[in-house]
């Protein structure tokens, strides 16, 4: 089973996950946790190339190529072998981001970014993404006071960004509204994780 984690800056995403990956263990379940982009070698030496806080003249289609291409070698080398193996596959972001930060709010157009990403992926969508809603300023707010948090290009940008961002995450949901369920993150922890536990059994029911 695969399943990824959408949402804007400082939804909780990395730390649900790791909750997740907790509880499903004590469960007995095989899981496996990653990260886009990155979760292996070279995806991480191209997520280095693109998130470089100086490399502000990156253009926007080379950035959607560079996401589409890890996230590629990130799917044959870790995320495929382990759901052949009947694992399951939590991931830190994946196409979603990619159709709401550069098909939406870098304008490249969310169906042309789907068609690269299509040529990327060969099929191999989601069975389930969680969607962790926050306006984007209050996301952002978190992340500032969060001092582990390494500051990248896309931190950088202004909240104008950060809010298309989430309006394009919007239009996606509407996109695929049976692949993506919507987590209320703007509350406590607990109560986020609850929902998210929730959305998961809810899932497996089906
Ligand atoms: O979720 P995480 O903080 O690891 O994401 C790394 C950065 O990459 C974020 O700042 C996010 O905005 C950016 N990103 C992006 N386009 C994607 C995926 C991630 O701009 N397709
Ligand atoms: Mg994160």
């Amino acid at each position: 089973i695969f399943i990824t984690f959408e949402g804007p800056e400082g939804a909780g995403k990395t730390t649900i996950i790791k909750k997740l990956e907790k509880k499903l263990e004590k469960e007995g379940k095989d899981v496996v946790v990653t990260r886009e982009p990155g979760g292996i070698v070279i995806s991480e030496k191209i997520r280095e190339i693109i998130l470089h806080k100086e490399h502000t003249e990156m253009d926007a289609r080379t950035e959607a190529l560079l996401y589409a291409a890890a996230r590629r070698q990130h799917l044959v080398e870790k995320v495929i072998p382990a759901l052949h193996k009947g694992k399951i596959v939590l991931c830190d972001r994946f196409v979603d981001s990619s159709l709401a930060y550069q098909g939406y709010a870098r304008g490249l157009g969310i169906q042309e970014v789907l068609e690269i990403n299509q040529f990327a992926i060969t099929g191999m969508m989601p069975n389930l993404t969680l969607f962790f809603d926050i306006l984007p300023e209050k996301g952002l707010a978190r992340i500032t006071s969060n001092q582990n948090r390494e500051i990248n290009r896309l931190d950088l940008e202004k909240l104008d960004f950060h809010q298309k961002v989430y309006e394009g995450y919007k239009k996606i949901i509407e996109m695929f509204p049976n692949r993506i369920k919507v987590i209320n993150a703007d509350q406590p922890l607990e109560k986020v994780f609850f929902e998210a536990e929730s959305a998961l059994d809810l899932f497996w029911k089906e």
